[in-house]
């Protein structure tokens, strides 16, 4: 029985483990790992960003460049042509013109600019759309072309400028129609001149640029419709891409650009519009995969890094925590070791000596008592000599249960001090109700022993409040005193100790 409660002695948690140190180092530890991996990690994406911006920014540039240089050589092209569709015009209405021979006006009429290799024959046609004048004939075949859209554009519109049409068709090739009003000294709609560039031009310049199979070169009208393509694609040529549903053609701006999918087909791209104040503009656009192709290499090379790193601080940190925690368990057995009576499971009389300075201390200045109970068992030797040393061990076993079951606040302190002696700090309690702590421990011990007679303990019994002018060994003695007061009085009761004058009775 003795052994079955011993363990509640040692298991009531006589040592606080409220200060722990080593938990606050673990915890600092692990905090600062964290705080180390989430910096790094903040630091590394950031970084990771910036590179992306970086890429984006130089492939945005490069898809300028080609969309500028595009769109200028086009423009030169156009403009070029267009001199010589304006010559045709003006010259046509000049009075000197109608008394000259065919041949004469037709050398007047077309220069060499306009029999460039992409550039189709220029043509005149009057205001109800035949064919007058053929820069490849001096005398052309009869051609009506008064229900073509430029046609009747120029004929409704004087300020329509230079017109330029949806791709068609024109003798087996595709080709954009050119085409100027002729207008008469009073502004009357006197015809058209026509010309026109084959798709060739586009093929031919598109296949001198060095460009990926994924990457595209769009021209388009003002209206957006689409007058050539690279890849070429007659399935777009010709459509409109501001009626595609899903596209929204503000995305694209003039000059802008803009990531995503665009209105052809589901590759995301950087596009990039280049557009002058011309009738068309260009946008180029480049596969985001490709752009970003060496960037997520960098990714994926730094990311594992990056995890690496991050596994192995967490690891080491966890692994230092756990070592910390295992020093740190160690200390406090070795403490609880250095401060417990190996028999009973109670304080050490060192353990109790360092709680009773400390709790005198408080009590000095809160003002409070503290009382002391000295507990010794009666004819202890008797009892050794009657029994044995072992059941002697059993008893001061069983007492100290006795003491532990009376004493039962986490600031009290009940210890071994001595051989059969035993002593217990109550803080806070005056000499009456120590008294009564006493007496229960008295009691306990009387009724647990088989044998009234022989184990039995007397309890000197002492309270103080702290002053100035005296320290706690003073306490220890008046109860000591009580308990030879108890002895001489006859053993097995409790005697509260007179207490000196300079002291302040509780
Ligand atoms: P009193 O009632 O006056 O205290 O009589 P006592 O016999 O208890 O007093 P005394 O101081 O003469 O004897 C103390 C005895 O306690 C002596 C020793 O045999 C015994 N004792 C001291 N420490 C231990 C211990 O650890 N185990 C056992 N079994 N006995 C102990
Ligand atoms: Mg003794
Ligand atoms: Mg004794």
């Amino acid at each position: 029985m003795l052994f079955g409660r011993q363990s509640d002695v040692t298991g009531k948690g006589w040592f606080r483990k409220d200060r722990r140190p080593w938990r606050l180092s673990a915890k600092l530890l692990i905090a600062s790992s964290i705080a180390t991996v989430i910096g790094f990690s903040t630091i590394c994406v950031s970084v990771m960003l910036d590179m992306r911006r970086g890429e984006e920014e130089l492939a945005r540039q490069t898809l300028e460049n080609l969309a500028a240089g595009i769109d200028a050589d086009i423009s030169r092209n156009i403009e070029l042509y267009d001199l010589s569709l304006r010559a045709v015009a003006s010259n046509l209405v000049m009075p000197e013109i109608k008394g000259v021979s065919k041949e004469i006006q037709h050398l007047i009429l077309f220069d060499h600019a306009a029999t460039a290799r992409h550039f189709g024959v220029i043509q005149v046609f009057d205001a109800q759309g035949q064919l007058t004048h053929d820069a490849a004939s001096l005398d052309p075949a009869p051609e009506d072309r008064s229900d073509e859209e430029y046609f009747q554009v120029h004929r409704a519109n004087p300020d329509v400028g230079l017109y330029m049409s949806r791709p068609m068709l024109r003798r087996s090739a595709y080709s954009i129609v050119l085409s100027r009003r002729i207008n008469d000294t009073d502004g009357g709609f006197l015809g058209v001149v026509v010309g026109s560039i084959r798709f060739s031009y586009f093929h031919d310049l598109f296949g001198r640029l060095n460009l990926d199979p994924a990457d595209t070169i769009t021209v388009l009208r003002r209206d957006r419709t689409v007058i050539m393509r690279k890849p070429f694609d007659l399935d777009i040529i010709g459509k409109n891409l501001a009626e595609r549903p899903k596209w929204n053609p503000a995305n694209l701006k003039e000059g802008g650009s803009y990531a995503g999918i665009g209105p052809v087909d589901p590759t995301p791209r950087l596009y990039v519009r280049a557009g002058t104040t011309n009738q068309f503009f260009v946008v180029v656009g480049k596969p985001l995969a490709s752009i970003l192709h060496l960037w997520q290499r960098e990714v994926v090379r730094i990311g594992a890094i990056m995890i690496v790193l991050i596994l192995f601080v967490i690891g080491t940190t966890l692994f230092l925590a756990r070592e910390i925690g295992r020093r740190a368990e160690a200390e406090d057995k070795l403490e609880e070791l250095a401060t417990t009576d190996a028999l009973t499971g109670l304080k050490n009389r060192r353990k109790f000596d360092i709680e009773i300075d400390a709790e005198w201390r408080r009590a000095a200045r809160n003002r409070t008592p503290v009382a002391v109970l000295m507990i010794d068992a009666d004819h202890f030797k008797s009892y050794n000599d009657t029994f044995g040393h072992q059941a002697g061990d059993q008893v001061l076993v069983g007492i100290a249960i006795c003491i532990s079951d009376a004493v039962r606040r986490a600031s009290d302190c009940a210890a071994r001090y001595g051989g059969e002696e035993f002593a217990v700090l109550l803080p806070g309690l005056s000499a009456v109700e120590a008294f009564t702590v006493a007496e229960t421990i008295r009691s306990k011990v009387e009724q647990w022993a088989e044998d009234p007679n022989v184990t039995t303990v007397s309890v000197g019994v002492a309270s103080m409040t702290p002053t100035a002018a005296i320290e706690w060994p003073c306490l220890i003695e008046a109860a000591d005193k009580a308990l030879y007061a108890a002895k001489a009085n006859g053993r097995n009761q409790s005697v509260v100790a007179a207490i000196p004058q300079l002291a302040l009775v509780a």
